[in-house]
């Protein structure tokens, strides 16, 4: 059922959408997402809680790496159900060569906050954190 307010896909531009299939193939997958469309415009991954999409950019930027200081995304941040999992998507990412830019730790965000950081093949920043009672029931 959709509920107001929530996030109902994010759709991603990537410089080279083979190199990002198989990034997010091996991430999505992890998470629990499943490829459901694929046409050289777009490929589309599913799961009960939501849809990501990857299409390809303007060939002008082929060359430029994603700014999260510059106007736009600063980086998606996806939820584990436990610390486990966060530690478990490290091991995966390391294996893969992906860029880590904080191993598993945790952080002073909240109390018990506890996430990894890495960039996909553009150098969007994502995240996979956990965090005890979140969202905090009001
Ligand atoms: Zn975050």
């Amino acid at each position: 059922m959709m509920k107001l307010g929530t996030i109902n896909h994010i759709a991603l531009t990537v410089s080279d959408l083979e190199r990002s299939e198989a990034f997010y193939n091996t991430l999505l997958e992890f998470l629990g997402y499943a490829q459901a469309e694929n046409t050289p415009q777009l490929i589309l991954w599913t799961s009960p809680d939501g849809v990501i999409t990857i299409s390809p950019s303007n060939p002008k930027s082929l060359n430029q790496k994603h700014d999260r200081y510059s106007p736009g995304l600063h980086h998606l941040a996806f939820s584990a159900d436990n610390r486990e999992q966060v530690d478990k998507l490290y091991q995966l990412l390391t294996e893969h060569g992906v860029e880590i830019l904080d191993p598993p730790a945790e952080y002073d965000y909240m109390p018990d906050y506890y996430a990894l950081y890495f960039l996909d093949p553009d150098s969007i920043k994502l995240e996979l954190t956990h965090i005890p009672n979140w969202p905090a029931e009001t």
